[in-house]
């Protein structure tokens, strides 16, 4: 379910405004510190901070994230969806 973000955040790697988040294997949206997050324009996974600050994962954080099947589900899916798409 998506939730709307009390303070919009920026993605640490392409800078889009991120004003909502979307747990797509739960229904708890709210992000925590240390969340993991999937940019929707650009595709990369940035972390929490806290509710409104989003950083870019170490290099071991980003191998810890591509050993989890939902996160490469997620990727993959994000993917095929934005393969053709030109905004990226
Ligand atoms: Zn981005």
């Amino acid at each position: 379910m998506s939730h709307e973000l009390r303070k919009p955040v920026r993605c640490p790697w392409c800078k889009t405004r991120l004003d909502a988040a979307t747990d797509p294997f739960g229904d708890s949206a709210k992000p925590e510190a240390g969340d993991a997050t999937l940019c929707i324009k650009c595709g990369k996974f940035s972390l929490f901070l806290g509710a409104s600050e989003l950083r870019k994962p170490t290099h071991d954080e980003m191998q810890e994230l591509m050993r989890s099947p939902e996160v490469m589900a997620l990727w993959i899916i994000w993917r095929s969806v934005n393969e053709d798409n030109p905004r990226r």
